[in-house]
């Protein structure tokens, strides 16, 4: 029986961002399908969290279309994007710079719906609902952010992202700013959240440990390009592109033997800038297989059986390049 084909909430296409020299985005294509996790992971400065404000609008992109919910909204104005709104939500890093600190908590939560022309009662009943589906009480509707602790804080942020039932959301490392300790909870309840209501989500992180347990696909980032895109099996269990490879080594597994059996790489220098990329494939300053024409030729997002990679030395079979042997360079 052939599998239906599964709806597109979001899609990217030659998403391009510049800022003045800066090539933050330089076309990346992406597809989200309805209730699917997609995790968007690079290092600080790929160019993620970018992508992620591409998506919401709250910037408009240089080139390429973003599509939500198969309407074209890269050049909508207020009125429309409004509505459009209601479909994605955006929860960020940091919930106390992205939390109105004049507002109350039941305020903050309930303003999507209120820009929505939601009644007064039926916002508080959704309110009341959406607090206790992140584990606050509702008397925290009466209190204001800067009363919460920072893991509080981010559950009020991904209340009022979901207040409105999104059908995407954009999670922009949603726990990195907050305790290590409260890191791991606030994972399980977006992960629960997430299960239980089927939302789709671009999760954007540079934590691929994270990634492991919530993703159904992997995109990895690298100066503004998706370098390699597949299941989460895929690139864990055979990560192709040697940028790919590099982060998984640097990456804490809870087994030991699995890290032992991953390659080890080392990035060597820090990552370029992003005003003026290098030359061909923009990772050869750092890639421990690099050759010649890696310089000088840019490599195409190949698809190779739904996992897709951007290396001249990925074979077609995506039999990756042996970055062990020349990872004794740092
Ligand atoms: Fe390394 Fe060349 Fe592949 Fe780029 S194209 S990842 S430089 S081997
Ligand atoms: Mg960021």
């Amino acid at each position: 029986t052939a599998t239906p084909e599964r709806e597109e909430v979001l899609r990217l296409d030659g998403l391009v961002m510049h800022f003045g020299p800066v090539r933050a985005v330089d076309g990346v294509d992406l597809i989200v399908h309805r209730g699917e996790v997609v995790a968007l992971v690079g290092e600080s400065g790929s160019g993620k969290s970018t992508v992620g404000r591409c998506i919401v609008r709250l910037t408009e992109p240089t080139d390429g279309t973003v599509t939500l919910g198969g309407t074209d909204v890269t050049h909508l104005g207020r009125r429309a994007l409004r509505a459009v709104r209601e479909d994605v939500s955006i929860v960020f890093q940091d919930p106390a710079g992205s939390l109105d600190p004049r507002m109350l908590v039941g305020d903050v939560v309930a303003e999507p719906l209120r820009l929505q022309k939601v009644g007064r009662d039926e916002r508080r009943r959704r309110v009341d609902e959406v607090l206790g589906k992140v584990g606050l009480r509702p008397e925290v509707a009466g209190r204001y952010p800067h009363e919460l602790s920072g893991g509080q804080r981010q559950r009020v942020s991904l209340a009022r992202a979901l207040v409105s039932t999104p059908a995407l959301l954009v999670a922009d490392e949603p726990t990195s700013a907050l305790d290590v300790s409260v890191q791991a909870s606030v994972l399980n309840l977006l992960a629960d959240l997430q299960r239980d209501l089927g939302f789709a989500c671009l999760f954007i992180t540079h934590d691929l440990s994270a990634v492991e347990y919530l993703a159904d696909s992997v995109a990895v980032m690298y100066l503004g390009q998706v370098v390699e895109h597949g299941t989460r099996e895929q690139v864990f269990a055979r990560p192709s592109h040697p940028y790919t490879q590099s982060l998984l080594a640097a990456a804490p597994v809870a087994d030991p033997v699995a890290q032992r059996a991953r390659p080890r790489v080392v990035l060597g220098d820090d990552l370029p800038s992003a005003i003026d990329p290098p030359s061909g494939c923009r990772f050869h300053t750092r890639c421990p297989v690099a050759v010649e024409r890696c310089s000088t030729q840019e490599p195409v997002l190949r698809d190779l059986g739904g996992h897709k990679v951007a290396c001249h030395l990925v074979a077609d079979d995506g039999t990756p390049p042996d970055v062990t042997a020349a990872s004794t360079m740092s």
